[in-house]
This record gives C-alpha cells, structure tokens and sequence, in this order.
C-alpha cells in the first residue's frame, strides 16, 4: 500500500530526475501568505518542478533580513500539500537539517557562503548520517573548484547519494554585468570532473538583475545545464531580500517557456558517423596548424641571432604593421574577422618575441 511518504518521495524522485529540472520560489519565505501565494501562481505556470524557498539567510550585514527562521517550514510544508510541489531550503548547521527535516522539506542546498566553509559543510554533512534526502551544493563564493570539489565529497561521504551541483557564479571585484560573474569554464570543467552530478544553474544570483535573466538562462541551456533555479515572488519590488533579481511567477513561466532547448545528442548512428569524420578533419588541421606554428618560431629563432649578431633590437614597428596590414587583406579574402585575425597576430607575435628574447639572452 502507498503511505503519502512513499507517494511524496516518489514525486521527489521524480522531480530530481526530470530534465530540464526548474526549481523557483522566492529567495526567502517572508509570510504564509506568500509562500502559498507564490507555490500556487508558479504551479499554474505548469513549467516548475520544486519549490525553493530561504528560510534561513546569511547575509552580509547584521541588521538585514536574516531569514524567517524555522517558523517559516509549516508553510512551506503548506504550500506542498497545496500544489504537490516538492520543496527545497537551504541549510547551513546541523540543527536546521534536522528542522528541515522534521518539516518534510524534500531537497536541501547548501548555500554559496557555506560552501566556502569546510567545518559548516562538515556539519551540515554529518547531520545527514543514514538520511536518504538529495542534496544540491552552490558553488562557493570565490573561483575555487576544489573547495566545491571538497563539499560534494564530504555530503556524499556521509551517505548522501543523490548529490547535484548548483552554478550561481563567482564573486569578483570591480565586474559591472553580473553580481556573480558567471565563469562558465569553471561550471564546465566541474561538469569533466564529476560527470554523474547533475548541474542547475542559478541566474538569479549570476545576474543580480531581471534585464539579463533570460539570456543566461539561455546560455546555461546552451552549454548543457540539467536545469535552473530562478527566485521569483508575487511583488518582487518589495521582496525582504534580492528585490532586484526576484521576477513574478507568470514571468518566470514565460521566461522558460521561451528557451530554445537543444538536445546535446541523437542516438542516430549516421549523425555519428559524420560528426567524427569532421571532428578528425579538425584534429588534422590543428595538428597541421601547431607544426607550421612550431616551423614560424624556428625561424623568428633565426631572425633573432641574426639581429643580435648584428646588434638590431628585436621590434621595428614598420615590419609589425606590415604585417598586420597584410594578414588583415588577406583574412578579408578568406572570412576570418578583423577580431580574429588581431587577436591570432598579436598571439603569434608575442609568442616571437618571446622566442627571440631568449635567443638575445643566449
Ligand atoms: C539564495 O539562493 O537565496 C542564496 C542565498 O544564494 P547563494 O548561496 O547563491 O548566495
Ligand atoms: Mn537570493
């Protein structure tokens, strides 16, 4: 027979492993009226799968709304039975892993500030002993992938075994698009290193405003995210946190609803086929590229002892231009971009330079 736990669990597992998994609700729980409100206009949309929710808040100043505290998961527990969304909150201390689990919440995250903490995330991974509840874990705040690294082994050590990883971006200073500068390469080379994770992206908190929303989303999608986590709330303007970045339901419904969704393969062994020959067309012409590369270094090489022995420095502009301004009519001629075509130069000169440099010093 079906007790409701094992029915709710069955949702749960099913949400986890729909793809793309959307997950949206306020970035905090401020009354019960909102969270239901908000459960009940995102399930509506048809286009979510679990509801988030902060509970507890780490924010940078005392003084700031600090979360609801552990008032707030009777109304998340509420909202559930509403709309049969699973939910998840994110934990930082063993005590509200217990609370939260007392509450039923269905999924835990570990937040961006805890991640960079290794005795929180010891905490947080040793309240979840002999628990069967899945886990996703936020990037830490600064670029460091072992620390994320560390945090996934530490949650799966204790057990857990349903673990997933959530991009959120990476705090730097003086960067003016993004309040989390997104740094793709570092969520891809986490996707190389542990391949069986699942990975959501967050553009909530990557773009810290509603404008670019969309359009990192779409570029999560691109680069193969199993899913997203989009904070959104029935006023956001006067959200008690992250007003800027919170969208309504209705607009979070439709910003999913607009992603082109790619498939990353086809099981068509045709598309296969093909795609390998023209990948082994490309891995020829770079190998071909890096010797004739290689051959150009030589002979700047040979440059450079011939002007140190007839004491030359190493740059005459005029060459240099000479050659830009040939590469550029000549790119012209076969589509490469006046970009590119700088770019590749002014490489490929530095790269001479630095070659001749060492002849001089011989
Ligand atoms: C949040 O999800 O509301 C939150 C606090 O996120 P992060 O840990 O990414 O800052
Ligand atoms: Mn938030």
């Amino acid at each position: 027979m079906e007790t409701a736990q094992t029915t709710q669990q069955s949702a749960t597992q099913s949400a986890w492993n729909k793809r793309p998994l959307i997950i949206s609700g306020p970035c905090s729980a401020e009354t019960e009226e909102q969270v239901i409100a908000t459960a009940q206009r995102l399930a509506n949309t048809g286009k979510v799968d679990v509801l988030r929710a902060g509970i507890w808040k780490p924010r940078t100043k005392p003084g700031m709304f600090e979360g609801i505290g552990a008032k707030g998961l009777p109304w998340l527990q509420q909202a559930k039975k509403i709309t049969g969304l699973p939910t998840t909150v994110e934990v930082a201390t063993g005590k509200q892993v217990e609370d939260a689990l007392t509450f039923d919440v269905d999924i835990l995250w570990v937040g961006a500030r805890t991640t960079v903490n290794p005795f929180s995330v010891q905490e947080v991974a040793d309240a979840l002993r002999g628990v069967d509840v899945p886990v996703l874990i936020k990037n830490p705040i600064n670029p460091d992938l072992e620390l994320w690294q560390g945090a996934v082994e530490r949650i799966s050590r204790a057990g857990i075994k349903q673990v997933g990883l959530i991009h959120r971006g990476f705090s730097s200073y003086g960067n003016t698009d993004f309040r989390n500068a997104p740094m793709w390469h570092l969520a891809i080379e986490m996707k190389r290193r542990l391949p069986g994770l699942p990975i959501i992206n967050d553009p909530s908190h990557i773009c810290g405003r509603r404008d670019i929303l969309q359009a990192t989303a779409q570029k999560a999608i691109d680069l193969d995210f199993d899913g997203l986590m989009i904070e959104s709330h029935i006023d956001p303007d006067n959200a008690w946190s992250d007003a800027k970045q919170q969208i309504t339901p209705e607009r979070m419904g439709e910003m999913v609803a607009n992603i082109r969704w790619r498939k990353e393969d086809t099981s068509s062994e045709e598309y296969h086929v093909n795609l390998e020959k023209l990948r082994q067309q490309i891995n020829n012409l770079d190998d071909e590229l890096m010797q004739i590369l290689s051959q150009r270094m030589k002979v700047a090489e040979k440059i450079g002892q011939y002007k140190k022995d007839n004491n030359i420095t190493i740059l005459q502009t005029n060459r240099w231009n000479n050659i830009l301004d040939r590469a550029y009519a000549k790119g012209e001629k076969l589509g490469l971009s006046k970009d590119f075509v700088t770019r590749y130069f002014d490489a490929v000169h530095m790269e001479s330079i630095h070659h001749q440099n060492k002849i001089m010093k011989q």
